[in-house]
């Protein structure tokens, strides 16, 4: 029988393999996670660093504003402290003109101041030619003025002055008479063009926008100056919503709703009048540089991962060689220790028969002896030897013979009926049974069943006196072994009780005579 080869445990195989595999993409996640954790980080770092940008940026530009619509109402106060001492006489307003012209030409921000009466009218302004007055009744701050009794400064809404068609922002404050009635108006017009101009001289990228905002949303500059930037009302944009929520500063990242560019506005109001200023550096341009860099990193990751991969391919591809190798061989071990048992059990076995040959008789013999010897228990034998086979084979042949002797030991083989029974070929047609803890009566039962079902067999055998073919057996019993005793001397009594039963006539049984002596004839 071929022996079967031992099963291989995939289970030992995969789980060396997926481990390493498990550690690989173990590996290759931290690489990934760690670069992806600092290209994030440094994205917040960029971010964050414009957002610092744009709100100091914001700081500076509301400072900057403040002194600009300052320095333009300190000459306003100025001016209509001048008119309340001086009057309107015509002298008056000559000297007034002079100081118009002078204050203009001091403060580049100022595209003219004027004086209004209380219906609007010019009675002085700060054109080279004062006799150029004009009504400004429909002007916004005129009526804001008209109809409020604040004295405090009014920025209003951006306009293109009648005089030079430049947008300017009107600063303005409320004249009142001596009785408190509503007297007139004195208005500062500030250039638009002079905040542009100034916001011109900062570096806030190619997509980078200023803009300076009423506190009330209406636009009144801005950088980049579209054509529909000057009084145009964002109050119902993102960037007004978060000048309302915060507390005069902050910064956020809004897709402007006049250009659809994404920025980054830093915001801070004015200090001393309702105006808040937002500094937008464009998202795209902030990120530009570290986009280019984490791309670069990505790569960089990818390329160590890719190498990982491929090493560790290779690395589990040799694992797995190397079990599949251990395996072949185990299998080898394993197939080659089969065969032997095998071969051994063939050496054992006695071709013709099947049954135990003399070579496992003799070992089974010795190892028995001991253990009766220790276990004081009796150990039986029986000799069996088939009567005149040598006439069998004249009288039927060779191989009737062969086929005889492989009945007669099957016949024997079922004697075995407990593990330790052996019975095996002695040599040519004598076969023997080895019986364990059996005594005379045991081994007399055992060899009388063998010859009794060899009679039923009924083979053919002219040769023999009773017609068919019989056995004689010879017994001997070992009840307490002493240091005498070998197998030799064992088996030579058993022969002596075989010779015994041939001599008086075979197809009988003999026992050695120091057993009890029970005569089956
Ligand atoms: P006895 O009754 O006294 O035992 O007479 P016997 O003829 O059986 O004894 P003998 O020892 O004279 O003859 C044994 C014969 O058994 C001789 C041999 O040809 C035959 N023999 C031994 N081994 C085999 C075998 O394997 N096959 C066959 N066919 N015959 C065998
Ligand atoms: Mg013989
Ligand atoms: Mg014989």
């Amino acid at each position: 029988m071929r022996p079967k080869p031992t099963v291989l445990t995939p289970a030992t195989n995969s789980s060396v393999a997926s481990t390493a595999i498990s550690f690989l993409i173990l590996v290759c996640i931290c690489i990934i996670g760690v670069i992806g954790w600092t290209i994030w980080e440094e994205r917040a770092d960029q971010l964050h660093e414009s957002e610092i940008t744009s709100e100091n940026m914001s700081r500076s530009l509301a400072r900057h504003a403040d002194d600009t619509f300052k320095a333009a109402d300190t000459a306003l106060l100025g001016l209509a402290e001048r008119l309340l001492v001086d009057g309107t006489a015509p002298a008056a307003l000559d000297r007034l003109h002079k100081l118009l012209l002078l204050r203009v030409k001091e403060l580049p921000q100022l595209q003219g101041l004027a004086i209004f009466n209380k219906d609007g009218v010019r009675i002085v302004n700060s054109l080279p030619n004062k006799d150029e007055y004009s009504s400004s009744a429909d002007r916004e701050y005129f009526i804001f003025h008209k109809t409020n009794s604040n004295p405090g400064p009014h920025i209003g809404v951006p306009f293109q002055a009648r005089s030079s068609g430049d947008w300017v922002i009107p600063l303005s404050r409320r004249l009142d008479s001596a009785d408190g009635q509503f007297a007139g108006a004195v208005v500062a017009t500030i250039s638009i063009k002079y905040f542009i101009d100034f916001y011109q001289t900062f570096d806030i990228g190619e997509d980078g926008a200023i803009a300076l905002i009423l506190g009330n949303g209406v636009q009144i500059a801005r950088r980049p100056l579209l054509a529909d930037s000057l009084g145009k009302n964002l109050s119902k944009g993102p960037l007004y919503a978060l000048y309302k929520r915060g507390n005069g500063h902050g910064s956020a990242m809004i897709r402007s709703t006049q250009d659809g560019v994404e920025r980054l506005n830093g915001y801070r109001q004015l200090t001393y009048y309702p105006i808040f200023i937002t500094t937008a550096l464009s998202k795209a341009e902030i990120l530009a540089s570290w986009h280019r860099l984490a791309i670069v990193r990505a790569v960089i990751a990818l390329v160590i991962v890719g190498i990982i991969t491929l090493l560790g391919m290779r690395l589990v591809r040799q694992i797995n060689m190397r079990i599949h190798a251990e395996q072949e061989a185990r299998n080898a071990r394993d197939a080659l220790q089969a065969l032997n048992a095998t071969l051994e059990k063939l050496a054992q076995q006695d071709g013709l028969t099947g049954l135990a040959n003399r070579r496992k008789f003799d070992q089974a013999i010795d190892h028995a002896l001991s253990h009766a010897k220790q276990s004081a228990s009796p150990l039986a034998v029986i000799l069996i030897d088939v009567d005149y086979f040598k006439k069998f084979n004249d009288l039927y042949g060779h191989v009737a013979g062969d086929e005889c002797l492989r009945q007669v030991a099957a016949v024997i083989k079922a004697s075995e009926k407990r593990s330790n029974d052996l019975a095996a070929r002695y040599g040519g047609e004598e076969f023997a049974v080895l019986l364990p803890d059996t005594n005379l009566d045991g081994a007399l039962v055992v060899a009388e069943s063998i010859r009794k079902a060899l009679h039923a067999l009924k083979i053919e055998h002219a040769g023999n006196t009773a017609g068919i073919v019989t056995v004689s057996a010879g017994i001997d019993v070992l009840t307490a072994i002493t240091e005498k005793d070998s197998a030799a001397s064992f088996v030579s009594a058993a022969d002596a009780a075989l010779y015994s039963a041939k001599a008086s006539g075979r197809d009988r049984i003999k026992f050695n005579q120091a057993a009890p002596a029970i005569d089956q004839a």
